[in-house]
């Protein structure tokens, strides 16, 4: 029997943003999908600059933007501009990624069934020439509204959940949104695949695949906000942010390292060369300490690589102050470019802060 470490139902824009992100993340991974081709979808539609940024992290930003029609300025907030990309030449673009990242990603081939057991998820598929069984750690249901998936596990329409052990329901399968926006849905894949990262690499708890649930489903929706501050810059607030400042989103430009919310974006020379602060984050927990250097040494030994303010990375604004600490403070930002913890100021055990904090954010 063929066997994964994640089963994707659903082969649309969710299906293949997660297949992307988990290989990405190294995670082995089978997306399934019932339609023998992409589905021409000719209308163009604006693929909005936190998307882009998650395409920025896996290399597919420049991609995207050969293949769009046309494209936005930058603003001071975000290293990227939306573009205005045709669906189907999107998820193209997303298919090649996975498929070159090492995903298997089979057209023509419908989930027809599955049993998921406190161990693992047993599924049947089927192509023309027949059916067959793929064992799976986790399946993750990006099969549409009109789930089956929702179907099989008997969840009515209006039942929000979207963790069952070993199944997530993503994207439009998990919405109860009258929405249809293929930006949100691509962040449901991009908050999942980490955390499932995690857990099949043994870093983290299986507690931590409950925070996917609370953030990106949460049973309080938060309050409307300018279109800026719901694009870059809503806020989670789960188990795996220590104390989070609440689920208000912010202006962009408010952004501070707030635990919860995106790191700002902030022009740095990194070893003299130009990037983003965001494209420090993507793979790995990162510390940013503060130019001071009190906590230089607190990651050594612990899954998280270490930055120092001044020293790593340079640049004209304060970035002790940009990310709301003092030049003795620390933050500590998650795989998803989500701040997880930060401390404005020094304090007496470093070593054992940091850990503390890494096992709270991992549910070790
Ligand atoms: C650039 C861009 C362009 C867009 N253009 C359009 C547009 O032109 N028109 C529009 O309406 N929306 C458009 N959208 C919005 C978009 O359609 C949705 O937001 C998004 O596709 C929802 O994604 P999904 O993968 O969750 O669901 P879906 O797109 O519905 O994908 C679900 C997939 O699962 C497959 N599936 C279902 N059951 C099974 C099963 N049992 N086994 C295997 N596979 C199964 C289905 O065949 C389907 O491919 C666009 C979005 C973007 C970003």
């Amino acid at each position: 029997m063929p066997r994964t470490q994640v089963l994707v139902a659903g082969g649309g824009l969710t299906g293949l943003s997660a297949a992307v992100l988990l290989a990405w993340h190294g995670v082995r991974c089978v997306v399934v999908e019932r339609r023998a081709e992409l589905l021409a979808r000719p209308t163009p539609r604006t693929v909005n600059p936190r998307t882009m940024e998650v395409l920025r992290q896996v290399g597919l930003e420049h991609v995207a933007v050969r293949r769009s029609d046309s494209a936005a300025e930058t603003s001071a907030v975000s290293p990227c501009a939306a573009v205005s990309i045709v669906q189907d030449r999107f998820e193209g673009m997303l298919r090649e990624r996975a498929e070159a990242l090492g995903a298997t990603v089979s057209f023509g081939t419908e989930l027809k069934s599955f049993n998921a057991s406190a161990d693992s998820v047993t599924a049947t598929v089927a192509e023309d020439e027949g059916e067959y069984t793929i064992e799976a750690d986790y399946l993750i249901a990006a099969d549409g509204a009109d789930s089956n998936t929702r179907r099989e596990l008997g969840l009515a329409a209006d039942d929000h959940r979207c963790r069952f052990g070993r199944v997530f329901l993503a994207g439009k399968s998990a919405s109860t949104m009258p929405h249809d926006s293929g930006d949100i849905f691509l962040q449901d894949a991009h908050n999942l695949a980490w955390k499932l990262a995690a857990v099949v690499k043994g870093m983290a708890g299986p507690a931590l695949l409950d925070t996917y649930q609370t953030e990106r489903h949460p049973d309080t929706v938060p309050p409307p906000a300018p279109v800026d501050a719901m694009t870059l810059g809503f806020r989670y607030c789960s188990e795996a942010v220590i104390d989070p400042g609440g689920n208000v989103a912010l202006l962009p430009s408010q952004l501070r390292g707030q635990p919860g919310s995106r790191a700002p974006h902030v022009p740095v020379a990194f070893f003299n060369r130009p990037i983003s602060t965001l494209d420090l984050y993507g793979r790995d927990f990162v510390a940013l300490v503060g130019s001071a250097g009190a906590w230089q040494h607190a990651g050594e030994g612990l899954p998280v690589r270490t930055y120092r303010i001044g020293t790593h990375l340079r640049s004209d604004a304060d970035l002790d102050a940009a990310h709301g600490i003092t030049p003795d403070g620390i933050v500590l930002i998650r795989p998803d470019g989500f701040v997880a913890w930060r401390s404005p100021g020094p304090v007496t055990d470093a070593t054992e802060a940091m850990a503390k904090a890494l096992r709270t954010i991992l549910a070790r």
